[in-house]
């Protein structure tokens, strides 16, 4: 009788254990954060081209390997390439980095996918920022979307960001997207193009 009864009280209240199979596949695998600025939208260029128009010059990436690109003008100029990023509509106009979309909608559907950029640093991106991932990246939805300061606060299972800064306070795998700027970073494991980062973890 007891036996009978357990069977068929334990059954009843913990029937959930049964559903536990079911919810973990369907659960993310892992938290992967996506920094934006030089990972999947395309800064250091817009620099360049900005610069280029303005000052009537011919600079390229590849001659900038290793710098900032305001480290590679006269220094006349260098206040006016750092101030771009303050300008409105810098962030609004950046063009996507090759293979960004796809890769990321394809760990969209395996794993719980966040972009993380420190974009209160300028506070004038936080809307344009916005709607280029409308525009761009309309399967992230805004619950996935962590427009912050300091980083070092996120806690996941990855980091994709271009930045010493920000990856060497991550807890999780630190992966460094290349960017000019870093090109001569070693700490890292390095992702140089998003064909990598599928490769890596899809
Ligand atoms: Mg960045």
């Amino acid at each position: 009788m007891t036996s009978s009864w357990n069977n068929g009280y334990l059954s009843g209240r913990f029937s959930f254990l049964f559903t536990f199979p079911v919810l973990h596949q369907k659960r993310a695998l892992m938290i992967i954060f996506v920094d934006m600025d030089e990972v999947i939208a395309d800064a250091y260029q817009a620099h360049i081209d900005i610069y280029n128009q303005e000052f009537d010059a011919q600079f390229t990436a590849e001659e900038c390997m290793g710098r900032e690109f305001w480290q590679c003008v006269p220094q006349e100029h260098q206040q006016s390439v750092r101030d771009h990023t303050h300008r409105d509509g810098f962030f609004k106009n950046l063009k996507v980095i090759d293979g960004s979309q796809d890769v990321l909608e394809a760990l969209s559907k395996k794993h719980e996918v966040y972009i993380a950029s420190a974009a209160m640093e300028f506070p004038q991106s936080l809307r344009e920022k916005s709607d280029w991932l409308d525009q761009f990246f309309p399967f992230i939805p805004w619950q996935n979307r962590i427009l912050c300061g300091n980083k070092h606060v996120l806690k996941g299972d990855v980091l994709i960001d271009d930045r010493s800064k920000n990856l060497g306070f991550f807890d999780g795998r630190s992966i460094m997207f290349t960017s000019p700027h870093n090109t001569e970073v070693k700490t890292f494991e390095r992702a140089d193009t998003w064909r990598d980062i599928a490769d890596k973890l899809l």
